[in-house]
């Protein structure tokens, strides 16, 4: 199981919902509706499961250049 994060809409930082879940889960409930406080913007943002990632996904990834952020 891995936090599933989202991305703001207005800052594209990482918003971490609190949802744990895999890959195979989060197939099955691809739009399922998620309504998340940013602590980034500090609206409410309206998102589907489906724009969210995993935050340590099991499998490797193509490269990722950009993920280095302290
Ligand atoms: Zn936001």
């Amino acid at each position: 199981m891995s936090a599933l994060v989202f991305t703001c809409p207005q800052t594209g930082r990482d918003i971490v919902s609190g949802i744990n879940t895999d890959l195979e889960s989060l197939s099955h409930v691809q739009h399922l509706p998620v309504i998340l406080f940013c602590p980034n913007c500090g609206k409410v943002h309206r998102l589907v499961a489906k724009d969210g990632r995993l935050a340590a996904p099991p499998l490797p990834e193509p490269e990722r250049t950009h993920v280095a952020r302290v």
